[in-house]
Protein backbone atom coordinates (compact mmCIF):
# COMPACT_ATOMS: atom_id res chain seq x y z
CA UNK A 1 0.00 0.00 0.00
CA UNK A 2 1.19 3.70 -0.67
CA UNK A 3 3.36 5.13 2.75
CA UNK A 4 0.96 6.39 5.26
CA UNK A 5 1.51 8.93 7.94
CA UNK A 6 3.06 8.07 11.18
CA UNK A 7 0.26 9.28 13.38
CA UNK A 8 -2.21 6.27 13.11
CA UNK A 9 0.01 3.73 14.02
CA UNK A 10 1.69 5.67 17.00
CA UNK A 11 -1.59 6.67 18.19
CA UNK A 12 -2.92 2.86 17.75
CA UNK A 13 0.33 1.59 19.74
CA UNK A 14 -0.11 4.04 22.63
CA UNK A 15 -3.65 2.75 23.21
CA UNK A 16 -2.39 -0.88 22.55
CA UNK A 17 0.43 -0.79 25.00
CA UNK A 18 3.10 -1.59 22.63
CA UNK A 19 6.08 -0.07 20.62
CA UNK A 20 6.48 1.09 16.75
CA UNK A 21 10.09 0.23 15.72
CA UNK A 22 11.95 2.83 13.88
CA UNK A 23 14.40 1.86 12.10
CA UNK A 24 17.26 4.02 10.37
CA UNK A 25 18.40 2.86 6.68
CA UNK A 26 21.19 4.28 4.98
CA UNK A 27 20.72 2.03 1.64
CA UNK A 28 19.12 -0.21 -0.71
CA UNK A 29 19.80 -3.17 0.89
CA UNK A 30 19.05 -1.82 4.04
CA UNK A 31 15.69 -0.57 3.76
CA UNK A 32 14.69 -4.29 1.41
CA UNK A 33 16.02 -5.94 5.04
CA UNK A 34 13.15 -3.42 7.06
CA UNK A 35 10.77 -4.12 5.07
CA UNK A 36 11.35 -8.06 4.35
CA UNK A 37 11.06 -8.28 8.40
CA UNK A 38 8.08 -5.68 8.86
CA UNK A 39 6.45 -8.02 6.31
CA UNK A 40 7.69 -11.31 7.75
CA UNK A 41 6.38 -10.22 11.38
CA UNK A 42 2.94 -8.76 10.15
CA UNK A 43 3.83 -5.58 12.09
CA UNK A 44 3.47 -1.82 11.18
CA UNK A 45 6.98 0.06 10.53
CA UNK A 46 8.48 3.56 10.45
CA UNK A 47 11.72 3.45 7.89
CA UNK A 48 14.12 6.93 8.97
CA UNK A 49 16.91 8.83 7.78
CA UNK A 50 18.98 11.23 9.40
CA UNK A 51 20.18 14.65 8.54
CA UNK A 52 23.55 13.18 7.98
CA UNK A 53 22.06 10.32 5.52
CA UNK A 54 20.07 12.76 3.58
CA UNK A 55 23.63 14.57 2.41
CA UNK A 56 24.76 10.94 1.32
CA UNK A 57 21.92 10.59 -0.84
CA UNK A 58 18.54 13.05 -1.25
CA UNK A 59 15.21 12.43 0.42
CA UNK A 60 13.62 11.92 -3.11
CA UNK A 61 15.68 8.80 -3.38
CA UNK A 62 15.26 7.45 -0.34
CA UNK A 63 11.09 8.22 -0.64
CA UNK A 64 10.79 6.56 -3.67
CA UNK A 65 12.66 3.36 -2.76
CA UNK A 66 10.71 2.62 0.26
CA UNK A 67 7.55 4.34 -1.36
CA UNK A 68 8.05 1.59 -4.08
CA UNK A 69 8.73 -1.34 -1.67
CA UNK A 70 5.98 -0.14 0.46
CA UNK A 71 3.58 -0.42 -2.42
CA UNK A 72 4.30 -4.21 -2.65
CA UNK A 73 3.45 -4.66 0.72
CA UNK A 74 0.22 -4.94 2.78
CA UNK A 75 1.40 -3.06 5.76
CA UNK A 76 1.11 0.62 7.25
CA UNK A 77 4.73 1.57 6.52
CA UNK A 78 5.95 5.53 7.35
CA UNK A 79 8.56 7.45 5.81
CA UNK A 80 10.24 9.66 8.68
CA UNK A 81 12.80 12.52 8.86
CA UNK A 82 14.97 11.68 11.52
CA UNK A 83 16.32 14.71 13.58
CA UNK A 84 15.73 16.88 11.33
CA UNK A 85 18.17 19.88 11.31
CA UNK A 86 16.19 22.85 9.69
CA UNK A 87 12.92 23.96 8.23
CA UNK A 88 14.92 23.77 4.88
CA UNK A 89 15.16 20.40 4.78
CA UNK A 90 11.80 19.31 6.70
CA UNK A 91 10.71 21.11 3.63
CA UNK A 92 12.84 19.07 1.36
CA UNK A 93 11.52 15.80 2.76
CA UNK A 94 8.03 16.59 2.32
CA UNK A 95 8.22 17.62 -1.63
CA UNK A 96 10.00 14.38 -1.68
CA UNK A 97 6.92 12.58 0.14
CA UNK A 98 8.13 11.58 3.26
CA UNK A 99 4.99 11.10 5.37
CA UNK A 100 6.64 11.93 8.87
CA UNK A 101 8.80 14.62 10.46
CA UNK A 102 11.08 15.18 13.67
CA UNK A 103 12.69 18.60 14.02
CA UNK A 104 15.01 18.62 16.25
CA UNK A 105 15.31 21.56 18.30
CA UNK A 106 16.76 20.25 21.34
CA UNK A 107 20.02 21.84 21.80
CA UNK A 108 18.48 24.94 21.76
CA UNK A 109 16.88 26.79 24.89
CA UNK A 110 13.17 25.83 25.52
CA UNK A 111 11.41 28.71 23.95
CA UNK A 112 13.75 28.36 20.33
CA UNK A 113 12.76 25.04 20.43
CA UNK A 114 8.96 25.78 20.65
CA UNK A 115 9.24 28.71 17.98
CA UNK A 116 11.27 25.87 15.56
CA UNK A 117 8.92 23.21 16.55
CA UNK A 118 5.64 25.18 16.04
CA UNK A 119 6.89 26.62 12.55
CA UNK A 120 7.57 23.28 11.41
CA UNK A 121 3.71 22.19 12.68
CA UNK A 122 2.69 24.61 10.48
CA UNK A 123 5.27 24.02 7.50
CA UNK A 124 3.79 20.12 7.67
CA UNK A 125 -0.36 20.23 7.63
CA UNK A 126 -1.18 16.96 7.48
CA UNK A 127 1.91 15.18 7.76
CA UNK A 128 2.97 14.42 11.85
CA UNK A 129 5.62 16.11 13.30
CA UNK A 130 8.39 14.56 16.03
CA UNK A 131 9.71 17.39 18.31
CA UNK A 132 12.88 16.75 21.07
CA UNK A 133 13.34 18.05 24.59
CA UNK A 134 15.99 17.26 26.84
CA UNK A 135 19.15 16.27 25.14
CA UNK A 136 20.59 12.56 25.10
CA UNK A 137 24.04 11.83 25.52
CA UNK A 138 26.27 10.10 22.68
CA UNK A 139 26.82 11.55 19.02
CA UNK A 140 24.01 12.09 16.45
CA UNK A 141 25.05 12.59 13.07
CA UNK A 142 28.03 15.59 14.05
CA UNK A 143 25.87 16.64 17.55
CA UNK A 144 27.97 15.60 20.52
CA UNK A 145 26.43 15.91 24.00
CA UNK A 146 25.60 15.07 27.53
CA UNK A 147 22.28 13.70 29.06
CA UNK A 148 19.93 16.83 29.93
CA UNK A 149 17.07 15.18 31.23
CA UNK A 150 13.41 16.09 30.11
CA UNK A 151 11.28 17.60 32.89
CA UNK A 152 7.51 16.58 32.96
CA UNK A 153 6.07 20.21 33.59
CA UNK A 154 8.24 21.60 30.66
CA UNK A 155 7.04 18.67 28.29
CA UNK A 156 3.76 19.71 28.73
CA UNK A 157 4.00 22.64 28.13
CA UNK A 158 6.29 22.09 24.93
CA UNK A 159 3.27 19.90 23.82
CA UNK A 160 0.65 22.15 24.15
CA UNK A 161 2.52 25.03 22.93
CA UNK A 162 4.06 23.45 19.72
CA UNK A 163 1.12 21.02 18.60
CA UNK A 164 3.44 18.39 18.03
CA UNK A 165 2.29 14.75 17.23
CA UNK A 166 5.07 13.06 19.34
CA UNK A 167 7.49 13.37 22.02
CA UNK A 168 11.04 12.39 22.16
CA UNK A 169 11.67 12.53 25.57
CA UNK A 170 15.23 12.14 27.28
CA UNK A 171 15.29 9.72 30.24
CA UNK A 172 18.66 8.45 29.95
CA UNK A 173 19.55 6.84 26.48
CA UNK A 174 21.91 7.80 24.29
CA UNK A 175 22.97 7.79 21.24
CA UNK A 176 25.49 5.09 19.19
CA UNK A 177 26.84 2.49 21.57
CA UNK A 178 26.51 2.85 25.77
CA UNK A 179 30.00 2.92 28.14
CA UNK A 180 28.51 0.86 30.45
CA UNK A 181 24.89 -0.16 31.44
CA UNK A 182 22.53 2.92 30.64
CA UNK A 183 20.64 3.99 33.60
CA UNK A 184 16.73 4.62 32.76
CA UNK A 185 14.81 7.10 34.67
CA UNK A 186 11.30 4.74 34.73
CA UNK A 187 10.11 6.93 37.27
CA UNK A 188 10.69 10.71 34.90
CA UNK A 189 9.51 8.21 32.17
CA UNK A 190 5.91 7.53 34.24
CA UNK A 191 5.74 11.12 35.13
CA UNK A 192 6.05 12.73 31.77
CA UNK A 193 3.36 9.81 30.18
CA UNK A 194 1.14 11.24 33.33
CA UNK A 195 0.65 14.75 31.55
CA UNK A 196 1.58 14.69 28.31
CA UNK A 197 -1.51 12.77 26.04
CA UNK A 198 0.88 12.55 22.64
CA UNK A 199 2.79 8.87 21.73
CA UNK A 200 6.49 9.11 23.44
CA UNK A 201 9.61 8.46 21.41
CA UNK A 202 12.66 6.52 23.00
CA UNK A 203 15.91 7.83 21.07
CA UNK A 204 18.93 5.39 21.70
CA UNK A 205 17.17 2.01 21.41
CA UNK A 206 20.33 0.27 20.71
CA UNK A 207 22.28 -1.48 23.65
CA UNK A 208 19.67 -0.72 26.39
CA UNK A 209 18.66 -4.96 28.24
CA UNK A 210 15.21 -5.92 26.66
CA UNK A 211 13.90 -5.81 30.24
CA UNK A 212 14.51 -2.45 30.67
CA UNK A 213 12.96 -1.72 27.06
CA UNK A 214 9.96 -3.55 28.11
CA UNK A 215 9.92 -1.34 31.02
CA UNK A 216 9.92 1.68 28.85
CA UNK A 217 7.07 0.28 26.80
CA UNK A 218 5.17 -0.62 30.01
CA UNK A 219 5.55 2.83 31.05
CA UNK A 220 4.13 5.08 27.93
CA UNK A 221 6.76 4.66 25.13
CA UNK A 222 5.04 4.23 21.53
CA UNK A 223 8.22 4.36 19.36
CA UNK A 224 11.79 3.11 19.98
CA UNK A 225 14.69 4.62 17.31
CA UNK A 226 17.27 1.90 15.79
CA UNK A 227 20.35 3.07 14.18
CA UNK A 228 23.43 1.85 15.62
CA UNK A 229 22.21 -1.67 16.39
CA UNK A 230 21.47 -2.49 12.20
CA UNK A 231 24.79 -0.39 11.37
CA UNK A 232 26.51 -3.11 13.37
CA UNK A 233 24.33 -5.93 11.90
CA UNK A 234 24.81 -4.91 8.36
CA UNK A 235 28.18 -4.17 8.36
CA UNK A 236 29.26 -7.00 10.57
CA UNK A 237 27.85 -9.03 7.90
CA UNK A 238 29.96 -7.43 4.85
CA UNK A 239 33.27 -7.79 6.50
CA UNK A 240 32.86 -11.33 7.26
CA UNK A 241 31.36 -12.15 3.70
CA UNK A 242 34.88 -10.34 2.57
CA UNK A 243 36.94 -12.46 4.67
CA UNK A 244 35.13 -15.26 3.69
CA UNK A 245 35.57 -14.96 0.07
CA UNK A 246 38.41 -12.23 -0.20
CA UNK A 247 38.52 -12.33 -4.01
CA UNK A 248 34.80 -11.71 -5.01
CA UNK A 249 34.11 -8.77 -7.03
CA UNK A 250 30.09 -8.45 -7.52
CA UNK A 251 29.02 -5.89 -4.36
CA UNK A 252 25.56 -8.45 -4.91
CA UNK A 253 27.72 -11.18 -3.22
CA UNK A 254 28.71 -9.24 -0.04
CA UNK A 255 26.05 -6.46 0.76
CA UNK A 256 23.33 -10.19 0.11
CA UNK A 257 24.60 -10.96 3.33
CA UNK A 258 24.58 -7.75 5.30
CA UNK A 259 20.75 -7.63 3.90
CA UNK A 260 19.97 -10.87 5.12
CA UNK A 261 21.80 -9.95 8.65
CA UNK A 262 19.48 -6.95 8.87
CA UNK A 263 16.34 -8.46 8.23
CA UNK A 264 17.14 -11.10 11.22
CA UNK A 265 17.78 -8.27 13.48
CA UNK A 266 15.10 -5.99 12.42
CA UNK A 267 12.51 -9.66 13.32
CA UNK A 268 14.02 -9.44 16.90
CA UNK A 269 13.31 -5.53 17.09
CA UNK A 270 10.10 -5.74 16.58
CA UNK A 271 9.45 -9.02 18.48
CA UNK A 272 10.67 -6.77 21.26
CA UNK A 273 8.72 -3.93 20.28
CA UNK A 274 5.46 -5.76 20.54
CA UNK A 275 4.46 -4.82 17.65
CA UNK A 276 4.65 -8.20 15.84
CA UNK A 277 0.82 -8.74 13.92
CA UNK A 278 -0.32 -5.38 14.82
CA UNK A 279 -0.12 -4.03 10.99
ZN1 LIG B 1 17.87 10.17 18.00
Amino acid sequence: MPLVTSKEMLLKAQAGGYAVGAFNVENMEMAQAVLAAAQRMGAPVMVQTTTGTLKYAPPGLYAAMVGALAGQAALPVAMHLDHGSSLELAQRCLDAGYTSLMIDGSLLAFDANVALTRQAVTLARAVPVEGELGTLGGKEDALEGSTLYTQAAEAEAFVRLTGVSSLAVSIGSAHGLYKGEPRIDLDRLEEIRGRVSVPLVLHGGTGIPEETIKACIARGISKINFATDLRIAFTGAVKAAMRDKPDAFDPKAYLSAGRAAVEARVCQLIALCGCEGKA
